[in-house]
């Protein structure tokens, strides 16, 4: 019988890449082959020389459809030449990775999000002031006056497992609709080819909801809590020792690496890293065991062991993945190549 392949990219639109995707029929034994779309409408191409090329990376079978049917997330190439598109970050990521596989670099992203309803975040009140009571009873909470969202968590989480994806676990986060749910440990393009199809998988379940699952970085402005998207890192070198721990955190602060790396950490950390709320601010680099006002914070356990992965806490909910595993990688894998 035919069968139903979800066609899945990254699109062009600034400051913040948004998911896209069609559905192609296949013959039954058929292999998702390339494909295209009219770019001029992703933000992608002109109008006068609109095709671009979807180039399957990452194929799972689709939990919501169900049966052969699956999911084909995607990278964009230029017609003709078949070169990586100008928005396509994951070919310079998979270069890092292939440059430094001997490091055996391993990924653990915690991707933060806001649902939103009604243009407010999910569990806020329509009326009177519009704001519950404050961030306290939230964090990993339970219970109804706590709690916003969970049917949709527990679809999503599931949706997840059954596609194949190596999801670590959930939690709810400090704002009252704000939630968390990591992907990892995997490698430096794996990881993120397994959070742009855990993000798709949210987006496309939150739907069924009439929810919008969001990855603003702060996206309601005072004293409420911002979302990140914290990446836990390590080399085989660093699950072996603590000198190179220290040198990761050294190599990740060192010159000029603090801005190159924030150039990639998402768009409004500013907004988000004021050294309010659990994290430190922008313009200065930090880090320490246990610390979680630090930009890098060194796990206790880790301190305690002596070996394992460090976790820096700057990048925001709306990464690019390839773009943070990718300078991460390079950092960390140039500064402890002889
Ligand atoms: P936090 O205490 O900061 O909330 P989480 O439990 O949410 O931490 O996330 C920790 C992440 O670190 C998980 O995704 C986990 O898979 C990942 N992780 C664990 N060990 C390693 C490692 N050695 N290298 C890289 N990532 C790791
Ligand atoms: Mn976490
Ligand atoms: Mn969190
Ligand atoms: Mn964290």
């Amino acid at each position: 019988m035919a069968y139903r392949a979800e066609y899945i990219w990254i699109d062009g639109t600034e400051p913040t890449p948004l998911m896209r995707s069609k559905t192609k029929i296949l013959a039954d034994g058929a292999e998702p082959g390339i494909w295209g779309f009219d770019g001029s409408s992703t933000n992608q191409a002109p109008g006068d020389n609109s095709d671009c090329v979807l180039n399957p990376v990452y194929t799972v079978p689709d939990p919501i459809r169900g049966g052969n049917d699956v999911l084909v997330l995607c990278e964009v190439l230029l017609p003709e030449s078949f070169e990586p598109h100008p928005t396509n970050t994951r070919a310079a990521c998979v270069e890092v990775a292939d440059k430094f596989a001997s490091f055996e670099p391993l990924f653990g992203i915690e991707q933060e999000y806001t649902f939103f309803k009604d243009g407010r975040p999910l569990g806020w009140p329509q009326e009177g002031y519009y704001y519950p009571a404050p961030q306290g009873p939230y964090y990993c909470g339970v219970g109804a006056v706590e709690i916003a969202g969970r049917e949709i968590v527990e679809a999503h989480t599931t949706a997840c497992i059954e596609a194949g994806i190596n999801i670590s676990g959930t939690n709810a986060e400090v704002m009252l609709g704000q939630w968390e749910f990591q992907v990892g440990p995997s490698g430096t393009v794996e990881v993120a080819d397994e959070l742009w199809m855990a993000r798709y998988l949210l987006y496309r379940i939150s739907e069924d909801f009439g929810v919008n699952a969001s990855i603003s970085a702060k996206p309601i402005k005072g004293d409420w809590n911002g979302a990140g998207a914290h990446t836990n890192f390590s080399t085989n070198q660093m699950r072996e020792g603590y000198d190179a721990i220290i040198a990761a955190c050294e190599a990740i602060g060192g010159p000029g690496k603090v801005e190159e790396h924030l150039a990639g950490y998402g768009h409004g950390y500013e907004d988000r890293l004021t050294g309010l709320h659990e994290t430190a601010h922008y313009s200065q680099f930090r880090y320490g065991v246990s610390d979680r006002g630090a930009s890098v914070r060194i796990p206790w356990q880790v301190a305690k062991d002596g070996k394992g992965y460090i976790e820096d806490r700057r990048p925001n909910a709306n990464i690019d993945p390839y773009v943070v595993t990718r300078l991460i990688t390079n950092t960390v894998c140039s500064a402890a190549t002889p």
